[in-house]
């Protein structure tokens, strides 16, 4: 991610920064000077949390994180009411993963603007059809009435998996590595996003109703993907299995079976803006070329995936703590990468060869139409520049950490909670602000120096700039500036402790406001 890439490397100083993990501040922050451009004058020196998710790089910033997409799994989850804009189309919703919205067979991400191509949207004959139900314009669950007259609303956690791709270890490595799939494991992980995308569309067509869900993406102990989805509403476990052995996707990319250009590599010619053959200096197809073909009458997908046969799927009602307990589960491991399900300190050399080897099976696959890879396989990537080499792809995708899932790891539908997680993450911090407020204490001014802080012409007044000190530049000045925020940081965690206490004391007793409210947000966040 671009805040990852631009981070300083972890603070050195063993007892700053277990100080700062315990008191829940940034350990590798970036150093941001703030001039007044009234003035030109320093107003102030401040640590940017460096926003990771992953708690090997900063445990306080990936625990935030971690809270955050809890509280946005809870605000979701149970809801009895209709998020204000429901979509006007409800066979088709398009959600914040990255997701194609194109037709339900018909996801290649080619160009818009090439010939129009329709593909057949017939289904595959070896996958059962889709049940199909009248939609309801809702994305709650429905009441149910218990036998002694309770209601309740409940909602569902659901676990789908890939197949199988040969017999595994109880640590998860092959018992037979050679017969192990390890190209279809790894193309289903580069292409798992847009499977479990069509498992949504074809739920909602099979439940009548417009579901919604928060999934993650997390590992198994044999480096495949699966998901963990908190659902809003059931759907019965019969309707739930034939939905996912009717769900299939066609992934229609150029054939990319057998490498063509291994050692010698297609080079660059200046004046078709384009690749050639190295040898005979022939033109390689262009990406638009090499997709035309896939839509030939008799063309077949580059790679077709489904799901495996293990599902599983629980029932919850709100507010209960086994329905809590499973949101701190289905956020758990959003902390830790992929790759992480073995640790790298403590993995046998057994499961270290299992990585590698899956490694280098995302490593030189296709991620995406502009992939370098194509290259290998004697295909043009669309939006060619010169330089591209395969195998140094810098799409996420291809990362040993990531395993061939390129994209996010919690994928939520549009109208989960009603709020992005932008907005989830202003209410925690609006919560404590109130707190505060209502106890007469004076918020800090986290905005105080916020961009859209304007001068009297409109003009930004504020403009941040890098400060160039790191731990390797000026040790002294990173280590006074983290003392400082640990110093402001216990203070006002200290207020924020009054404060809730204060108000507890001055409440009525069922009133329980404080015992939701979060952590103190991060000052500067
Ligand atoms: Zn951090
Ligand atoms: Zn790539």
């Amino acid at each position: 991610m671009s805040t990852e890439s631009r981070v300083s490397p972890v603070v050195p100083d063993e007892l700053l920064r277990h100080t700062a993990e315990r008191v829940g501040i940034c350990v590798r922050p970036v150093i941001r000077r703030i001039i007044d451009n009234e003035t030109g004058e320093l107003v102030a020196t401040v640590p940017l949390p460096c926003g990771s998710t992953r708690e090997r790089a900063c445990r306080p910033c990936a625990t935030k994180a971690r809270r955050l997409r809890m509280d946005q799994c809870r605000a979701g989850w149970h809801r009895t009411d209709d998020p204000a804009d429901l979509d006007d189309d409800p066979a088709d919703q398009t959600d914040d993963s990255d997701s194609d919205p194109a037709d339900p067979d018909d996801s290649d991400g080619s160009d818009t603007s090439a010939p129009v191509h329709r593909r057949s949207t017939r289904r595959l004959p070896q996958f059962p059809p889709l049940p199909v139900v009248p939609m309801e314009h809702r994305t709650v669950g429905r009441e149910l009435a218990s036998p002694n007259g309770k209601v309740y609303r409940p909602s569902m956690f659901v676990t789908l998996t890939l197949p199988s791709y040969g017999p595994v270890h109880k640590d998860g490595t092959p018992k037979d590595p050679a017969a192990y799939d390890y190209r279809r494991a790894a193309l289903d992980a580069i292409h798992f996003a847009k499977l479990i995308d069509r498992f949504w569309q074809n739920l909602r067509r099979c439940a009548g109703y417009k579901v919604q869900y928060f999934a993650a993406v997390e590992p198994q102990r044999r480096l495949t993907l699966h998901t963990h989805a908190a659902v809003r509403g059931v759907v019965t476990r019969d309707v739930l299995r034939q939905v996912v052995a009717a769900t299939y996707h066609q992934v229609w990319w150029p054939q990319h079976d057998e490498p063509v250009y291994l050692d010698r590599l297609p080079t660059w010619d200046e004046r078709a803006e384009a690749y050639v053959d190295p040898d005979d200096g022939a033109l390689l197809p262009s990406w638009e070329q090499a997709t035309d073909k896939t839509y030939e009458p008799d063309a077949e997908p580059a790679h077709l995936l489904w799901f495996g046969e293990q599902i599983d799927s629980q029932w919850f009602i709100p507010g209960s703590t086994r329905t809590d307990r499973r949101i701190g589960y289905l956020c758990k491991y959003l902390t830790k990468s992929i790759a992480e399900v073995y640790d790298p300190d403590e993995m046998s050399p057994r499961q270290r060869r299992h990585l590698r080897r899956l490694h280098a099976e995302v490593r030189w696959l296709p991620c995406s139409p502009e992939c370098p890879n194509w290259l290998r396989y004697a295909i043009t990537p669309k939006d060619a520049e010169p330089g591209m080499q395969p195998g140094h792809c810098p799409r996420p995708a291809h990362a040993l950490e990531n395993l061939g899932h390129g994209g996010q790891r919690v994928l939520t539908s549009r109208d989960w909670s009603g709020k992005t997680l932008t907005e989830h993450k202003a209410d925690r911090a609006a919560i404590v602000r109130v707190a505060l407020a209502e106890a007469g204490m004076e918020p800090p001014a986290t905005n105080r120096w916020a961009a859209d802080q304007t001068d009297a012409t409109g003009a930004p007044r504020y403009r941040w700039e890098p400060a160039g000190i790191d731990p390797g530049s000026d040790l002294e000045t990173y280590r006074v500036i983290l003392r400082r925020q640990l110093a402001e940081r216990r203070r006002w965690q200290h207020e924020y402790e009054t404060a809730k206490a204060s108000l507890a004391a001055a409440r009525p007793p069922n009133d329980t406001r404080s015992a939701t409210a979060p952590e103190p947000a991060l000052s500067g966040t």
